[in-house]
């Protein structure tokens, strides 16, 4: 069975939820998306029952604070093992040529430089171009530019039990892409606050969506599940509810707003 760990779901302004990253785990491994931004990675990590040293494989989408900055946390901790040998295979880290940029150039200034030469030594940095294929874990992904409006940013698609599989990164998505994305089985999507409290988040103005807008899109796309991520968390507990109630009035399909560390079956 292949899963989908939500270790965060929050944007990048959150204070209780972690920020939206996940990990797609079958039996053969993990691959680990996006990182959060910040040492609460390791933690969410540990309570999903996911050893940070046995990660493998690694894509962060852009080089936002909410998506990158957990990546200097997970090197923190890996360092020393990597300085004792503990790391045999090499982690492989697939990103854009901008994140590199910027994991190469944050890194010499807030990590130690025998840290750094012990990460690099068990670290393969692939850079992606759009439309690149790789096979993770044994399923097949295509990594695509998202021709996002703000930083350059890329999404993937993979197939999964016969199940077409697209996370679009935190951008409302572009027109452009609407035929790759149109009757996937799986969709993740951001979706920063509830329509209703738009003028309160300013959802558009930061190139995101709301609850009513991405699922009123994934409608006309038939899209069959729709996941929904990045969100605000000012509604505590309440929240998984009010974004289901307003987005089932757009979308008939299966909808998803998880909360940190639920698990999603694809099957
Ligand atoms: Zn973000």
């Amino acid at each position: 069975m292949t899963k989908l760990i939500m270790l965060g779901v929050g944007n990048g302004r959150v204070l209780d939820l972690y920020n939206t990253c996940f990990v797609i785990q079958n039996d053969k491994g993990n691959l680990l998306v996006d990182t959060g931004g910040g040492v609460k990675i390791i933690k969410r990590l540990n309570q999903a029952n996911i050893d940070y040293r046995s990660l493998r494989h690694i894509f962060i989408s852009h080089s936002h604070t909410d998506h990158i900055l957990g990546i200097f946390w997970l090197f923190k901790k890996i360092s020393g093992p990597a300085m004792r040998g503990e790391i045999k295979e090499s982690i492989n880290l697939y990103c854009n040529d901008k994140v590199y940029e910027a994991v190469k150039q944050v890194s010499k200034y807030i990590l130690p430089e025998k840290y750094m030469n012990a990460i690099y030594n068990v670290l393969d940095f692939v850079i992606l171009k759009d439309g690149d294929k790789y096979n993770i874990n044994e399923i097949n992904y295509e990594f695509f530019d998202i021709k996002a409006k703000g930083v350059k940013q890329f999404g993937f698609e993979c197939m999964v039990n016969n199940n077409k599989v697209i996370f679009l990164g935190d951008e409302t998505l572009n027109s452009l892409l609407f035929d790759r994305v149109k009757g996937a089985e799986y969709v993740l999507h951001e979706a920063f606050c509830l329509d209703s409290e738009e003028n309160k988040f300013h959802a558009y103005e930061k190139n995101h969506s709301t609850v009513k807008s991405v699922s009123e899109i994934m409608s006309n796309l038939n899209v069959k599940n729709l996941i929904l991520y990045h969100t605000e968390d000012s509604h505590g507990d309440r929240r998984k509810d009010l974004y289901l109630n307003e987005g089932r009035k757009y979308f008939s399909g299966n909808l998803f707003v998880p909360n940190d560390l639920d698990v999603i079956a694809i099957s």
